[in-house]
């Protein structure tokens, strides 16, 4: 099989795959087999340029960043729909219906009107070439670069037709909207209000590799302009779509009056939280395509259709109290204490103001009238103040100027909206600490909850996680809680669990151990990266290399910074680059990109700054002398095992291996080794693999590089038959805790923030 041919293969298959995991849902292969289909593409597409098409799975994410959207015009416009919230109207519709057509006979379709935002996409002999926001109905942005990323669209439809306009609506779920807001705030940003302004406001990001990590997706239900293709029904046009690949609605049904359309519109809103996105009403569409000339459209809205709006789910309740929560971050949470009421089936009194800013500018007050809603499985949020109905003695809600639990002072940190108390000492902080501490992913200790964690601090017994060491099991059986009905029980039993996970805590890795400190901006995944760059814990106090990573990232801003010479820094870069390149955290040194692509990281910036002011605290030194005063000194993961074999080599990676690149890469690395893009006369190897790429081959070739078959490279990694008291590598590599052959997956050893950027 030529490179040419694989490629298409290749891309069939990946084509394929995307669309049973992303549309259909049921995925028929592992991800890390689909990874592997996807590093092959990657390379073969690498050593020929020329065959990259704009289809290729691999340029989803391939727009540079820019600094506007086009302006594109849609013929037919993207109308809107005329709606109602009366049964009664639509009975009118369907008699202006009869009245207007008294000879034609049709019937309805019902689906659900998708509340996230209209796209428009323009496919030209079958390949995606535009994708629009319907802008005022006329003219929109050109998104392409961004809808490109959204996997469930595809980027080639199986058609003849010469042209076909699809539009639909794109959204975010609402979990990755729940998720996303979670990392909004937790960063000290403005969370988004609903799924549909998240939606709008990723849309409208300038860097497609953004976008790329927003958790998008599109239903698509309708058509626009249409050449050398047409639909007899609406039914029809939607299977078609679906036959083509897009995702349509989840939900239709076929109606064969307005009686029917009644009782369809009563089924969709009993279920109208079931779906991943959010809807806001019903769309009753004509479905025989054939009559929309003869009813034409009005300048707002075609007449073949109207939406059926759901009554909003708000409720309207009274503002008892404003509360104020304090986060483990400091991080003060104003919190809606309401007179309870009934919202979306369940009773509600409490809900989220989200920040002071939020209070202020929706001049929220104590004993007012307040409107709440609730997104799906969102958490109810107040939306605005009833007007009219503010009792005379309210007035400004003025934002604690000082910690509610310490009374210590808070501050508002530049760029961001939240407010946090500075106090490290603060017992809401101390509990909030705590609770990280034992949780999952850092020391999991399950017996630990959140009652107990207050309870702790409290009694005074834990000031600082590290505290929990110090604490016997004795004192611990005998502990005392007050349950929420005011009865005691002691912690008992539970204590043992206690002990045990905290005699093995010591064996943990790394990685856990850095989460479980709750360093702000450093969760698991950074974590992760982070461990790796240390043989252990305590090696940490030494920041050198952490600073080293600083530097070299001023270098590129002061470089980017347009006041400079564009050349007077590239020197400093470079030699800063080689400098890091021992230690495994290159992963991408390509000098045919701009000088903000050349480099791939493992580390990012806002990683090696929090580490490096987090260790730079005094509280940081007390927490290493405590740690030591325990005997523990966690390692990381893999580093352990691999030893140094690859020292100051320096490889380069072509063709197909028997596992994904990244998983060589990754052993080349954790034997303490670089990757490099191109061959060059600094590559120690080729690694080379089936169908090595060209001009990687020619090469080394012309440079006389050595030119390792798979084989004799991981012999490069085993430990040398001089050496027999060592186990065999297998056993090894085991005893590190993660075996470093199948069946492991390549994000065992990358991770998925930059891995997610790297697609
Ligand atoms: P509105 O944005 O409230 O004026 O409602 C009109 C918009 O509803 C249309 O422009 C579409 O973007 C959107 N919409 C959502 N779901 C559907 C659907 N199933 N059929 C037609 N339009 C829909
Ligand atoms: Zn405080």
């Amino acid at each position: 099989m030529t490179d040419t041919e694989r490629i298409r293969a290749l891309r069939e298959t990946i084509l394929r795959h995307d669309r049973l995991y992303y549309v259909e849902a049921r995925p028929e292969i592992s991800d890390y087999d689909y990874d592997r289909l996807w590093s092959e593409l990657e390379r073969l597409e690498a050593a020929h340029p020329e065959l990259i098409t704009p289809d290729s799975p691999t340029q989803r994410v391939s727009g540079a960043p820019i600094s506007g959207f086009e302006k594109v015009r849609h013929d037919p416009p993207m109308r809107s729909l005329d709606k109602t919230y009366e049964r009664g109207e639509l009975a009118q519709f369907d008699a202006f219906l009869h009245e207007k057509m008294p000879d034609a006979v049709w019937d309805y379709t019902v689906e659900p009107k998708v509340d996230g935002l209209s796209l428009s996409l323009l496919y030209r002999d079958g390949l995606l070439l535009r994708a629009a926001t319907r802008g005022n109905g006329e003219v929109g942005d050109d998104i392409t670069a961004n809808v490109k990323t959204i996997r469930s669209i595809p980027l080639r439809i199986p058609t003849d037709a010469a042209l076909v306009e699809v539009r639909g609506e794109i959204y975010m779920t609402r979990e990755g909207f729940a998720a996303l807001n979670r990392r909004e705030e937790e960063a000290g940003r403005e969370p988004f209000a609903n799924p549909r302004n998240a939606a709008a406001g990723s849309v409208k990001l300038l860097d497609p590799r953004e976008v790329a990590q927003r958790p998008l997706d599109a239903v698509l239900y309708g058509v626009g302009a249409l050449s050398g293709v047409t639909f007899a029904t609406h039914s029809a046009m939607l299977r078609t779509l679906a036959e083509w690949g897009f995702k349509t609605p989840p939900w239709q049904r076929l109606c064969m009056d307005i009686e029917q359309v009644f009782h369809a519109i009563d089924e969709l809103g009993a279920r109208r939280h079931t779906f991943p996105f959010e809807i806001d009403g019903a769309v009753i569409k004509v479905n025989q395509r054939t009559l929309y000339p003869r009813l034409g459209s009005t300048a707002h809205a075609p007449r073949f259709a109207r939406a059926y709006k759901y009554a909003p789910e708000v409720a309207e309740t009274r503002l008892n109290d404003i509360t104020v929560q304090v986060g483990r971050t400091g991080v003060l949470t104003p919190v809606a204490e309401l007179e309870p009421v009934h919202l979306a089936g369940s009773v509600i009194s409490r809900a989220t103001l989200h920040n002071a800013d939020m209070v202020q500018t929706k001049d929220i007050r104590i004993g007012d009238w307040v409107q709440l809603s609730k997104h799906g499985d969102v958490i109810p949020a107040v939306d605005a103040v009833v007007p009219g109905k503010r009792p005379p003695e309210a007035v400004p809600y003025r934002f604690p100027d000082h910690c509610p639990v310490c009374g210590s002072e808070v501050s508002k940190l530049e760029g961001e909206v939240a407010i946090r108390c500075i106090n490290p000492d603060c017992p809401a902080q101390r509990v909030g600490r705590l609770e990280l501490f034992v949780s999952r992913n850092a020391l999991d200790i399950a017996a630990i909850g959140s009652r107990m964690a207050e309870a702790l601090v409290q009694a005074g017994l834990v000031t600082r996680p590290l505290d929990l060491f110090a604490i016997n099991t004795e004192t611990l059986s005998t502990f005392k809680l007050i349950s929420e009905d005011g009865s005691e029980r002691r912690f008992g039993k539970k204590a043992n669990d206690v002990a045990q996970a905290l005699a093995n805590a010591a064996t943990l890795p790394l990685h856990r151990w850095l989460t479980a400190f709750g360093i702000p901006g450093i969760g698991e995944t950074a974590a992760r990266t982070l461990s790796a760059l240390f043989p252990s814990l305590s090696a940490m106090q030494d920041t050198a290399l952490l600073e080293e990573i600083l530097a070299f990232y001023a270098a590129i801003e002061r470089k980017l910074s347009p006041e400079d010479d564009r050349d007077l820094f590239m020197g400093e870069i470079v030699a800063r680059a080689e400098a890091l390149k021992p230690h495994g955290l290159i992963l991408r040194d390509d000098p045919e990109r701009s000088i903000r692509d050349r480099y791939l990281l493992t580390v990012k910036p806002e990683m090696a700054r929090a580490l490096f002011h987090f260790l730079k605290a005094p509280y940081a030194t007390d927490l290493f002398a405590r740690l030591a005063a325990l005997g523990i000194d966690p390692k990381p993961e893999i580093k352990q095992a691999s030893g140094n074999a690859l020292a100051g080599l320096s490889f380069v990676i072509t063709g197909t291996l028997s596992h994904a690149r990244e998983h060589f890469e990754a052993l080349i690395r954790d034997h303490g080794g670089t990757v490099q893009g191109a061959v060059s006369k600094k590559t120690s190897y080729l690694l080379i693999g089936e169908n090595p790429g060209g001009s990687k081959y020619n090469k080394a070739q012309a440079l006389n590089t050595p030119m390792l078959p798979e084989a004799a490279f991981m012999a490069l990694l085993s430990p040398t038959p001089q050496a027999p008291e060592m186990p065999p590598p297998e056993a090894s590599k085991e005893a590190a805790g993660k075996p470093l052959q199948a069946p492991s997956h390549p994000d065992a050893y990358v991770q998925d923030d930059f891995f997610g950027s790297l697609k």
